[in-house]
């Protein structure tokens, strides 16, 4: 069946996304292509999340403008690092924000629903940062995000560009690990949750 919706129904809904721009610089080889070693699916993961975001802000920010800055992708691999910096131009974060963009579930965005039509939600989980990092830093890397608000926000890949230096970093559970977790469980998250205060003594500075 063919419904015609009536004129005030029909908004201006315009697909559009920003496009980008890369750029890549071997300080290695003076010229050409950076090529690394990596695991492919940690490098996609985090690439995807910055992506989202990245054009996710750029898109709300510029609902009104009648096109969308680039995202801007330059890759430089140097003697210790592979560095890889997005920039967008979609309003930026204050600096008081930040760190809290790294916690496990905080989102701006609207809570997805889960359906079987409609794809794989944009944003909503809040976890898109906090697990690209952890996998940057799981070989020896950082992820960092610098933003200017009102302007817009680098969002930095740091990785080891020699695989001598890219040594798993794992957890280490001994005795005094054991000891640490005992002692010095400092707030609840998400994954320990527990209805009891928080012991404000502790955390008062001894004079
Ligand atoms: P999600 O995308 O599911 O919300 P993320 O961990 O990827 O979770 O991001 C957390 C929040 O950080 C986002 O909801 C958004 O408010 C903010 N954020 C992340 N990247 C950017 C960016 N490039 N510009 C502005 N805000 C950002
Ligand atoms: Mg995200």
């Amino acid at each position: 069946m063919h419904m015609k919706l009536p004129s005030c129904f029909v908004t201006n809904i315009i697909m559009d996304s920003p496009t980008l721009e890369v750029d890549q610089h071997n300080a290695v080889s003076g010229s050409g292509a950076v090529h690394i070693i990596y695991v492919p699916s940690h490098l996609y993961h985090m690439l995807f999340e910055l992506f989202k975001n990245a054009m996710r802000a750029t898109v709300e920010n510029h609902e009104l403008s009648p096109s969308l800055p680039p995202i801007k992708v330059r890759v430089s691999l140097g003697g210790e690092d592979v560095t890889i910096k997005m920039s967008d131009k979609g309003g930026g974060v204050p600096l008081s924000k930040i760190d809290r963009l790294f916690s496990y579930m905080y989102s701006t965005a609207p809570t997805p629903h889960l359906g079987t039509s409609g794809g794989a939600p944009l944003a909503g989980f809040g976890y898109g940062l906090p697990i690209s990092r952890l996998y940057a830093k799981y070989f020896q890397g950082d992820l960092q995000l610098y933003s200017m608000e009102g302007y817009g926000t680098d969002a930095v890949i740091y990785l080891k560009a020699l695989s001598k230096d890219s040594v798993e970093r794992l957890p280490v559970y001994n005795k005094s690990a054991w000891r640490h977790y005992q002692h010095n469980h400092e707030a609840d998250d998400w994954c320990i949750p527990s209805s009891d205060p928080k012991n404000l003594a502790v955390h008062k500075i001894q004079h």
